[in-house]
């Protein structure tokens, strides 16, 4: 039987790892299908402290997966696939083989939010994609239009990044307003290679049946005209969804299904503890998801520490 399981590898678990880890609790990290979470997807990440000239997001979760590793965390690629958590011990499937354990974290994080198209679907890693870093450089967006969609700090900074690829990049977002934080947002904005479309959703996505992105259908949805953009990319960045469908109807959670915590990083079941994206509507950052898996962390030590009294 495990003390304490980490379902995540992002910011979140991987802090909660270090200091599991360092409380001599020997906890088993579970990377998912993306070990590192979704800042490896991101290109240099300037707000994190510590790091005055920035550092890779790819870089900066390899070091934290090492110093987690360093004190005896065990990092395993693996995914869980069901989980019981209404008695104790708290079981697991995880890669088919069952798994017990007296604490969970859940650091699970989110995913990319995606239009709800069915051409969006038809033609993703076709053109459509949900991340510049990863997939910009592709031949077939060079010297391209591309449409990035979204008004927040993603879409900025995915739209600030293809810039280097693209031979222009439509900024397209549903209102006349960025959401951005203001250095994003001028940043985006005063790049000459982009062109912000106000007050405009993505309708289609073609060309399915040429299998290839070709262009977007675009609406103003103040003047409900249409207008179809050439693009060889559609880069999606309109926010995420929190990976919590395993613990539906076993964990309190709100509408979007983020974890609601109880008391400090406590959920609705026993010696389950929640950090990070998974139920962070608000922050989102990373140095908010560290400092949610070291309370996690810490809830769960003392947790086991009154267990065995
Ligand atoms: P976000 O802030 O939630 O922004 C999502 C954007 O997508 C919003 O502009 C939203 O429009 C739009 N949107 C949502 N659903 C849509 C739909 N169905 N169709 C069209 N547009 C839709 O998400 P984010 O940009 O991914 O940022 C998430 C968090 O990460 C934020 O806290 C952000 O500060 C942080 N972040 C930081 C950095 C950095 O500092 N380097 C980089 C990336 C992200 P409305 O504005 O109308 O709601």
């Amino acid at each position: 039987m495990e003390k304490v399981v980490i379902i995540g590898s992002g910011c979140a678990g991987l802090t909660a790892a270090v200091y599991t880890a360092r409380a001599n609790l020997n906890p088993l990290v579970l990377t998912g299908t993306m070990p590192g979470g979704l800042l490896t997807t991101t290109s240099i990440v300037e707000n994190y402290p510590g790091f005055p000239e920035g550092v890779d997001g790819f870089e900066l979760m390899q070091r934290m997966q090492k110093q987690a590793e360093r004190f005896g965390a065990r990092v395993e690629f693996a995914t869980v696939e069901s989980a019981d958590v209404s008695g104790s011990p708290i079981r697991l499937k995880v890669d088919g083989k069952d798994l017990e354990t007296q604490t969970l974290i859940i650091a699970s994080g989110a995913g990319h939010r995606h239009l709800g198209l069915e051409s969006e679907t038809k033609l993703e890693n076709k053109g459509v994609t949900y991340c510049a870093t990863c997939d910009g450089a592709l031949p077939m967006f060079r010297d391209q239009p591309l449409v990035v969609v979204g008004g927040g700090d993603s879409a900025c900074e995915e739209a600030t990044y293809l810039t280097r690829f693209g031979s222009i990049v439509y900024l397209v977002h549903r209102r006349d307003e960025l959401r951005a934080s203001k250095i994003m947002a001028e940043r985006a904005l005063a790049n000459p290679k982009i062109k912000p479309i106000w007050d405009s959703a993505v309708t289609e996505v073609m060309d399915v049946e040429a299998g290839k992105v070709t262009g977007v259908r675009l609406k103003n949805l103040k003047t409900d005209e249409e207008q179809v953009l050439d693009c060889a990319g559609l880069f999606v960045a309109i926010g995420h969804v929190p990976n919590t469908q395993l613990f539906k109807g076993q964990i309190e959670m709100d509408e979007a299904g983020y974890v609601i915590p109880k008391r400090g990083s406590e959920t609705s079941a026993k010696g389950v503890f929640v950090a990070g994206d998974c139920a962070d509507n608000v922050y989102r950052q990373a140095i908010t998801a560290a400092g949610l898996g070291c309370a996690a962390a810490i809830d769960a030590e003392r947790y086991l520490a009154a267990l065995s009294q």
